[in-house]
Parts: C-alpha cells; structure tokens; sequence
C-alpha cells in the first residue's frame, strides 16, 4: 500500500483524547474516511465531561507533584518544565482550531485564573520556598510569587483565610497566568466541528464489542447499535482506542501481545461543591496543596473555582474510592471481567506492591460527609456543612502493568500510548494529567505510528503548533512569542 492512499480510520469513544487526534487526522488526511463510535448518546459525558474532571489546565504553575525535593534537599524542576511546554502546546492546538474558525467562543472552554500552591507547617514551608527559588529561575514560571506573610495570602485566597489561627506557619506561591478548562465544551466544540465533514461520520450510541484481524491485514469491528440491537461490522485499517476506562478491557479484546500483561485499577473520584455565591466570591483561584504522605499524584487536595457555562462554584477534592467500574456508566463486571490467565499474577502482585494505595482507597471508601469536611477545614476553616454537597467525579484507570525496571504489578500513573508492532492499533491508556496534555499525547500518536507521513504532515504541524520540533524550556522568545499569541486567540487577556 502506497502511503498516498486514503485509509479507513475508526475511533472508539467521544472523549477529549479521540476528538483531539481526529481534529489533527481531519486537517492532516483530510481524504481518510473516519468513523467515531461513541456508546453514550452524546459526546463527553465520560471523564471529558466538565463536572466529571477538576478543569485545571495542568500547566505545573500549581501542582506540586510535579516539583520533587531530592535527598540533597535540592527540588527538581524537570518535570515541571516538560508539563508546562505540553500545556503550551496544548492552548496553541486549540488557537489554531479557533483561528481556522474549526471552533468558536474560547471562553466557553478556557478562562484565565490564578493557579497557587499553598501548605502548611514549618518542613512544607521549607519546600514551597526552595520550589520557589528554584522556578523563579526558569523562564517559564519567571512570574511566581512567594509568600508567608497571612495579609498577602488573605488578599490572594480570602476564603482560606476565615478563621485560620494566626500564628499558623503557612505558605503560598502564585502564578497569574493559570487556567480553568472546561474540556467537555471543548470536546463537544471538536466533536461538531468533526461531524461537519463529508467523509467523516460520527455514531453515538454505538458500543464497539470486538475485533477480528482479516487476512487482508485489515480490522473488522463488531459493533453494537444499542437503539436498534442489530450488530454491524466495520472494517478499518487503523483502530484508535480513546475508550477511557474501557481501553484496557477493548486493547485486551484486540489480542495483540502488547495487551497482554497489562490490567487496570479503577479510582473513582469525588469532590465537595459549594453553590453558595457568597462563599463562592472569596475564592478565585486554583489552590493546590501536599498530597497525604504514600499517595499517587491524584490525591493532591485542591480548592478551585469552577466556571461551567454561566454557573461559578468551588469545587474541593478529589477524594478517592475504589470501585470495580471502569466508566462511570459502566458494569459492576468491568474489574472482574478484565482480570483474564495472561494478567493474574500481575494484578496480585500489584495489591501487594500497592498497599498504602490499597489501605487510602479503602479508607476514603469508608470516609463519610464529616470526614470530608475535616479535610476541607485545612483548607478553609470556617466551612459550613450546609454550604458543601458531595458529587462523584469521573474514574480513572490507572495502568498495572509488569516491567522490567518495576517489575511484576506497576502501578503506573500517566497517559501511556500502547500500540500493535504493525502500528494498526493505538490506544491510549491511563490517566493524569489528561486531558491537559491530550494534544502531545496525539502528536505522540502521530510520530511514532504514522512515521511514513511525517515528512508531509511536519510542516502541516507546524502551521497549527508554531513550536512543534523547538524546545519552549530552551527558547525563551519562542516561549514568550508562543503564549502572547494563544492568550490572545483564547482572548485569555480580556475576560
Ligand atoms: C476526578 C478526575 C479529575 C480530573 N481532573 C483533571 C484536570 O483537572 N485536568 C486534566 O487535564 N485532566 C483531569 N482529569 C483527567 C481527564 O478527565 C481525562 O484524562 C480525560 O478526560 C480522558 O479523556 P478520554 O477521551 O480518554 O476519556 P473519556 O472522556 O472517558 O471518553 C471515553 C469515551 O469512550 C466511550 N467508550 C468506552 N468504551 C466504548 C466502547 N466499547 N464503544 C464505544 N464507546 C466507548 C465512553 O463512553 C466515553 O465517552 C481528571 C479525571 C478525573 C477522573
């Protein structure tokens, strides 16, 4: 097959990750024929959807995960830094998507807000001011600010400042140019930009069952209409799997030796939301603390203001559970049903491995209202029960797998891109950070499945990426040039 040939694409699901890598395969191919099969009735009702995931555009300005204190006391910002150029790379996909007119109306999905960090206690102090000392020399968080002093923290997070006693040793770092994402009006906004094209078909409703490889090399797939029942097959050369929690559970149904070994760990994630106005006014910002010492990364506790559509609230979490769902409309049967001889031993093992994940999980299965709100007292003392409801978030399925660094039942944390030797299959599996970095995890895609295109397709990229082949962390014009130019498409500067 000549790689001029127009090629018959299926994506699975209607989340952010499919809709990101069909928007790029649509302005790169645009004579490919793309299928988008979705088992819900719309687009990002999934982890996508806006009340189902925080909204942070994870860009490091906050997060404190991604800035890790050595032995030698020192912090490593490296990982910062690559989150920071991924997110860069991000809010430049989607100026282009609004400078071609593929979308409209940046503000329903992207609005400027303050990311801070924010902890407590004379070692953690410590730390935020290393962390600190440390950004404020890397052109991209030159804007960070610092400070232990109660009056400027009261002017930054009025809210968290209520009633805390005042001889309490705090901290605080703040970045101004911080986001809130609401990547289900993104998605909704790229999957009807999608559905738009000639050669381009979008089936909701549609729950895709299983594979079968043909002689030919091609995949059929067999799907379900669930309004009618009546089974179809559909034939594709390339099969996308943005299936969120049910990656796992369809990569295994492709039986490529790349899914074998592998399972997953469904987390469910909760938050309390405050609707009171008068609460909600004394919060702008993102605020992110420690993560509660033998925690993964999605633990983090964070206080954010929220704006989905026209309504502003505060959301506080996330707080785990396990759950055997992979989907949040999914089957009790999806964990069960997942585990299968060739994976077994790796997900005992992972138990094991896992036991402070394992005793956390359990214990916030337990936690109730009460519990949560003592957490959210740290956060802002003088929080009333009446103000704060709970509401269940999304899953994330974290990726077991054995490995040879780890070996047997490594918890992974992170969107990892798994595909078949011949390149036909890619899905993408795990989590955090998301949806904040779906466009690297589609370029990703790109380069290491499509390289006999990439000649070609290179300048395309460049045209809607400007940065993409040049280092953001090592060229600071570009860096600077690259954001000017998004926040003004994004009309980041004038909310
Ligand atoms: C509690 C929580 C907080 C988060 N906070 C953030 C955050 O602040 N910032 C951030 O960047 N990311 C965050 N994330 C991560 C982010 O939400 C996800 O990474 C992202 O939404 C995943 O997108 P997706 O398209 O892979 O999956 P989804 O949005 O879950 O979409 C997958 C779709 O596939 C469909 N599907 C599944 N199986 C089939 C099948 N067999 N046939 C057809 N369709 C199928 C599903 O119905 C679903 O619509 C958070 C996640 C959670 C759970």
């Amino acid at each position: 097959m000549s790689n001029s040939e127009s090629k018959d694409v299926i994506l699975i699901g209607a989340g952010v990750l499919s809709t990101t890598f069909g928007s790029f395969i649509k302005d790169l191919a645009p004579d490919w024929n793309i299928k988008l099969f979705e088992r819900l009735e719309k687009p990002a009702i999934e982890s996508s959807n806006e009340r189902n995931n925080a909204g942070t555009g994870h860009a490091a300005l906050c997060e404190l995960n991604y800035t890790v204190e050595q032995k030698d006391g020192s912090v490593d910002v490296e990982k910062a830094k690559e989150i920071n150029e991924e997110f860069e790379i991000s809010k430049q996909f989607w100026s282009h998507l609004v400078k071609s007119n593929q979308i409209q109306n940046p503000q329903e999905f992207i609005r400027p807000l303050p990311h801070i960090s924010f902890v407590q206690g004379p070692r953690n102090v410590n730390f935020l001011k290393k962390r600190f000392e440390a950004l404020s020399t890397v052109p991209m968080f030159k804007e960070i600010e610092y400070t232990e002093d109660h009056n400027k923290i009261k002017e930054w997070m009025p809210l968290m400042m209520e009633g805390r006693d005042p001889n309490e040793t705090i901290a605080a770092s703040k970045i101004n140019e911080g986001t809130d994402v609401n990547f289900g009006e993104l998605t909704r906004k790229m999957a009807s930009n999608l559905a738009k094209q000639d050669n381009i078909d979008m089936y909701y409703k549609h729950e895709v069952l299983d594979f079968n490889r043909r002689k030919d090399g091609k995949w059929e797939a067999k799907i379900k209409d669930l309004r009618t029942k009546k089974i179809e097959h559909h034939i594709a050369d390339y099969i996308f799997i943005g299936a969120g929690g049910h990656a796992i559970p369809l990569l295994q149904k492709t039986g490529i030796p790349e899914s074998k070994h592998l399972g997953g760990f469904p987390i469910s994630g909760a938050f309390l939301v405050c609707n009171n106005p008068e609460v909600v006014a004394k919060h702008e910002a993102k605020v992110y603390g420690k993560e509660p010492p033998g925690t993964p990364p999605m633990t983090v506790p964070h206080l954010d203001r929220r704006y989905i559509q026209d309504h502003n609230s505060l959301l506080f979490g996330p707080f785990a559970a396990i759950g055997p769902k992979f989907l949040k409309n999914g089957s009790n049967l999806d964990l069960f049903k997942s585990i299968n001889p060739s994976n077994v031993l790796t997900m005992v093992s992972s138990a094991f491995k896992n036991f402070p994940l394992v005793k956390y999980s359990i214990q916030e299965v337990l936690a109730k209202k009460e519990d949560r709100m003592k957490e959210l007292r740290r956060f802002v003392p003088d929080a009333k029960d009446e103000d704060w409801d709970i509401h269940v978030a999304g899953k994330r399925v974290q990726v077991i797998k054995d490995t040879k660094e780890h070996g047997r039942g490594y918890i992974q944390f992170g969107t990892e891109v798994v595909n078949s030797k011949d390149h036909s299959v890619i899905a993408l599996l795990g989590e955090s950070p998301g949806a904040s970095t779906s466009v690297s995890v589609a370029l990703e895609v790109l380069e290491k499945n499509f390289p006999e295109y990439m000649d070609k397709w290179t300048p395309e990229i460049q045209k809607m990426i400007p940065s993409y082949g040049k280092s953001l962390i090592e060229d600071e014009a570009l860096l600077r040039q690259v954001r000017q130019a998004s926040a003004s498409e994004l009309q980041l500067n004038n909310v």
